[in-house]
């Protein structure tokens, strides 16, 4: 009998932002793979009878090529397994969720995706930074500040723009560069950037400033990955609608 393969969402962090869904999956499982974004809380969840496997993914050292993954995600499967690849956030929000089922849906092997909260969603809510509101911001956007080749090369006029919020995944590593793009492209100096530091842990923390001081922030705090950028008018709630003291 051959086996399924759960793309399951883990959440930003907070063991109880795991969907009902993907509790019980995870802990039905045979085989869990599961990468750095995966909080300690989470990865306890792993029943004690699963095998576990850490496949990492720290930024520019993966500890185990996305080819590999997809090889040993189909291998498992085809031994008759229950198999969960557990991911940070969403699956399908800069999580490789897609590369990964193409690889399965090419072998034949049976999947499911069970989606997770985003980190923007998580951090937004935990630190008090509603990313839509009828004064402030009626989109949002996500990006990625760290594209396939390193480089951080965004539409940048399209990122400039009027009640927008702009939420910046892999950002901390690019923020210099892009703080002065968005600028350059109009950005208004004084619009307002918070950083949230492990969101929704009880390690989060939270910084705000305005994007052109906000990378020297970073620096003297010493903010590590991961952190989530929100860029925008909305972040100016932030003091009063922050509730979470970790
Ligand atoms: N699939 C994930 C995102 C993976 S990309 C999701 O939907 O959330 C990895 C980036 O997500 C990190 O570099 C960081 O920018 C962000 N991120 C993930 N978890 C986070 C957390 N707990 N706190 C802050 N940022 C987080």
């Amino acid at each position: 009998m051959s086996g399924k393969v759960y793309l399951v969402g883990g959440g930003p962090g907070d063991p109880e932002l795991l969907t009902l869904k993907a509790h019980r999956i995870l802990t039905q499982a045979d085989v869990v793979l599961y990468d750095r974004l995966v909080g300690d809380q989470i990865v306890a969840l792993i029943p004690d009878n699963a095998e576990a496997l850490y496949v990492g993914k720290a930024k520019s050292k993966h500890s185990l090529p996305q080819e590999d993954i997809n090889k040993l995600l189909c291998e498992k499967a085809a031994e008759g397994k229950c198999v969960v690849r557990l991911k940070g956030g969403d699956p399908f929000i800069f999580g490789r969720g897609g590369e990964e089922i193409e690889e399965l849906v090419d072998a034949g092997v049976e999947f499911e995706v069970i989606p997770g909260v985003t980190a923007a969603a998580g951090c937004a809510a935990y630190a008090g930074i509603p990313l839509t509101h009828r004064d402030y911001a009626q989109s949002v956007r996500f990006v990625t500040g760290h594209l396939k080749d390193g480089s951080t090369d965004l539409p940048w006029n399209e990122l400039v723009h009027p009640a927008q919020t702009l939420v910046i995944y892999m950002g901390l590593t690019g923020l210099a560069e892009t703080a002065e793009k968005l600028v350059a492209h109009g950005m208004n100096k004084d619009i307002p950037v918070a950083v949230v530091e492990k969101g929704t842990t009880l390690s989060q923390r939270v910084f705000t400033s305005n994007i052109c001081e906000i990378n020297q922030v970073v620096i003297e705090n010493e903010v590590k990955s991961p952190s989530l950028l929100i860029i925008g008018d909305v972040v100016k709630l932030q003091t009063r609608l922050s509730w979470f003291k970790p």
